[in-house]
């Protein structure tokens, strides 16, 4: 029996890496990407992403995260590079509120590494934060950093394509149909078959699943020149501020340059209501309003007082959500050959190597136990 040939829809960060563990798995992979890629419209596009091993979204996570730094830490090994800076992440917020709280539990119970600092030892050890409230603690997670995002979808295509991988850009897939004991791909240039089809399609997925519990959001991000040497590696480990369980700003500075990137979802009244942001998402529109850039400045220099207010730019991404931000990893009925993988929520980039693997693995038939947090079956949808 010849390998198993699975198709990919969409080369993000999940479907790249879904394609790497199919390879990896000796399956004979094709992928379909309509843009180039490492393009700059999808929800993976930027240079670099946060990365945690503590999480507060639950600890179904911790598994994966693990595995999804190891697979990280391998991938820039075999490359020769660094795709995982590891000099800690920050998160920052009253101690009493259940997100930090179970971040200390999951190091607790685990034996993972973790600090808690005060405001007194955040002013000593990083007083580029400024002054963190009177109540909040800052947790340490010296397992965390910063994925160079960009790199690492490269350098897993590469890695992929060594293993045989057939990876198509500037290829957009029309439809994903059922037929028989196959899968079909339509593109411009003809159909496919494939025994199975993962569809990793990020915030364009209602397109090919229209009755999918998915919204897209846009995110906002501006950089910012760091005024100081002292934003930079080590001395200023990635952070997100938390107000209760939301995080309301953070910062991530950009390795091997000046450059600090700066999200803040308080000015979340510049975001539009649903309608609008489909709109702008349909039409491309990634710009940042002038207004939106007046309002930034104005929160830096109370949070960051090394950085300059003004942005160097500023940019709208938009990402695929669910209702509770886990992502949708099934099939799209029990026995359909079409596996979604979809909805990576806002937090999706650091934990894609092992989501990969759970999508390969479903293709490949043999569905972990954690795969069922992610079923389709949870928001009733109607395939
Ligand atoms: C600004 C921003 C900051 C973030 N920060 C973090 C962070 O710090 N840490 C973290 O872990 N996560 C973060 N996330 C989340 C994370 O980046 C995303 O969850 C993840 O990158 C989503 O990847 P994806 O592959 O699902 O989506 P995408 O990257 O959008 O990939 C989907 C791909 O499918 C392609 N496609 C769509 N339709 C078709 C079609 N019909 N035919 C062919 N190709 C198609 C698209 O062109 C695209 O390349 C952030 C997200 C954003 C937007």
């Amino acid at each position: 029996m010849g390998a198993v040939r699975v198709g990919v829809v969409g080369l993000g960060a999940a479907g790249m890496f879904a394609a790497l563990a199919l390879a990896r798995r000796g399956a004979q992979v094709t992928g379909f990407e309509q843009f180039s890629i490492g393009h700059d419209r999808g929800a993976s596009a930027g240079e670099t992403r946060l990365f945690r091993v503590l999480y507060g979204e639950g600890s179904i996570y911790t598994d994966l995260l693990l595995r999804a730094r190891e697979l990280f830490l391998e991938l820039g090994q075999q490359a020769g590079t660094s795709l995982l800076d590891t000099y800690g992440a920050l998160t920052i917020g009253d101690r009493s509120v259940g997100w930090l709280a179970s971040m200390i539990d999951s190091a607790e119970k685990r034996g993972l590494p973790c600090s808690v600092l005060d405001r007194r030892d955040m002013a000593r050890k990083y007083p580029q934060y400024g002054a963190i409230g009177e109540t909040d603690v800052a947790i340490l997670d010296p397992m965390g950093g910063i994925v160079r995002s960009n790199e690492s979808i490269a350098r897993a295509a590469m890695a992929a394509k060594a293993l045989g991988a057939r990876l198509h850009d500037w290829t957009t897939v029309t439809s994903v149909e059922e037929d028989g004991a196959k899968a079909v791909i339509s593109t411009a240039e003809g159909e496919q078959r494939f025994d199975h089809v993962i569809v990793a399609t990020g915030p364009w997925a209602k397109k090919l699943l229209p009755s999918a519990r998915l919204t897209v959001r846009p995110v906002l991000q501006t950089h910012h020149v760091s005024l100081d040497s002292t934003h930079a590696g080590a001395s200023f480990p990635p952070a997100m501020v938390m107000r209760g369980n939301v995080m309301i700003y953070g910062v991530q500075p950009m390795p091997d340059s000046h450059i600090v990137k700066y999200f803040s979802d308080g000015l979340a009244d510049y975001r539009g209501d649903d309608d609008e942001v489909a709109a702008n998402f349909a039409a491309s529109r990634h710009d940042v309003s002038d207004d939106y850039f007046r309002k930034v400045a104005a929160e830096i220099p109370g949070r960051f007082p090394g950085l300059r207010p003004e942005a160097s730019r500023g940019y709208t991404y938009y990402e695929g959500y669910t209702p509770d931000k886990a992502p949708l990893i099934d099939r799209q009925h029990p026995t359909s050959r079409i596996i979604h993988m979809v909805g990576l929520s806002g937090h999706g980039f650091k934990l894609a190597p092992a989501y990969g693997e759970i999508a390969a693995n479903i293709a490949l038939d043999t569905t972990p136990p954690v795969a069922r947090a992610f079923a389709l079956s949870r928001f009733d949808h109607a395939a």
